[in-house]
């Protein structure tokens, strides 16, 4: 079927309205009406092929909530009517062993992703700014209906990126937790760090926010331009999860974990790092990395924070504001994710 969608033609040009085809409902998909979809800030890089050559045009959008219309013979989870939410991963082989343990975005053969990716048969997948999407069942979220649909939607990538994490590491009562970057990743790990009972710092460039990150429950707020943040908090926390996928002092964070702390990355800045093997042995330092997480934990988030009322903070726009959305976005000017209203599109 053609549906209406919003695209990338090439790379670096406005997003205009389109049609895009999505697959006949096989035995094991979900047809989806999209209600939401979030705009993050993977979607830009990728459509201004920043992260390499793609395979224009692109419909980007991967933070996707809507209501089930139809499902496949075989699929039992859901049914016609449910709100459901599809994030980064829309397929993964399923049988290597980082599928078969609950990781399906770090799949063996290659997770696929929601858009600009080859499918194992061969499509290529187009994202959420558009009305309809057909996903494997395995890969949709039930979203329960106790949240706010549109804020619910940047759950799906910001929520589940800095979740993982936090879960992984432990983030929770008596445990001190810094966030640094106060974005659209860093509002939700601020959200849910508390949420999980941590004591949650940000570390933001500046204080300019501040307000906000206690509003999002954080219980200190500290300017990372401020060279005395890092004598005065050295050694002090147990996590500290890093939101800023532009390139960052590693050093500098690594001398603010206490003995066995964590320095947990989301972002993907490429290229080495230069990192000061004394700090890391010194303390017994952990040096981690994190993408998105896999559908059992995604769902297991999206139910934490049904469970404790979170959402994102966003604002929400018209698919035609996209292309202006994107710029504020780059001049981070949005608090904290946009979410397009997808009866907008077409
Ligand atoms: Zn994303
Ligand atoms: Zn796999």
């Amino acid at each position: 079927m053609r549906v209406n969608a919003y695209a990338a033609p090439a790379a670096g040009l406005p997003l205009a309205p389109t049609t895009v085809e999505r697959r006949a409902v096989g035995p094991n998909d979900v047809l989806i009406a999209i209600r939401y979809v979030g705009i993050c800030h993977s979607d830009i890089h990728t459509v201004r092929g920043e992260w390499g050559p793609q395979p224009f045009p692109v419909v980007p959008g991967h933070e996707i909530v809507g209501t089930v219309v139809e499902v496949g013979s075989d699929v039992t989870r859901h049914r016609p009517g449910d709100r459901v939410g599809v994030g980064c991963l829309v397929n993964s082989c399923g049988r290597c062993a980082p599928c078969l343990g609950g990781d399906e975005q770090y799949c063996a053969r290659g997770p696929v992703f929601t858009y600009a990716f080859t499918d194992h048969d061969g499509t290529i997948t187009q994202g959420g700014y558009s009305t309809h999407i057909v996903v494997d069942a395995h890969f949709v979220l039930s979203v329960p209906d106790s949240l706010d649909p549109a804020a619910a939607a940047p759950l799906l990538c910001a929520g589940i990126t800095t979740y993982a994490p936090l879960r992984r590491w432990g983030a929770g009562p008596g445990k001190r937790v810094a966030v640094v970057g106060l974005g659209g990743l860093g509002h939700m790990a601020v959200k849910i760090a508390h949420a999980l009972g941590a004591e949650v710092t940000v570390l933001s460039q500046s204080l300019k926010k501040q307000e906000d990150g206690r509003r999002l429950g954080a219980d200190h707020y500290h300017a990372t331009a401020d060279p005395a943040t890092f004598t005065e908090l050295a050694g002090r926390f147990d996590l500290i999860v890093n939101t800023v996928s532009a390139e960052v002092d590693v050093n500098a964070y690594l001398g603010l974990l206490t003995v066995g702390g964590v320095l947990a990355s989301v972002g993907a800045a490429p290229g080495p790092l230069v990192v000061d093997g004394f700090l890391l042995s010194s303390a017994g330092r952990v040096l981690a990395g994190s993408m998105i997480g896999g559908i059992a934990l995604t769902q297991e988030m999206l139910d934490f924070c049904a469970e404790h009322g979170i959402g994102a903070d966003i604002e929400v726009i018209s698919a035609d504001q996209v292309n202006e959305a994107y710029e504020r976005v780059l001049a981070s000017d949005v608090r904290y994710r946009f979410v397009i209203d997808t009866a907008t599109i077409g």
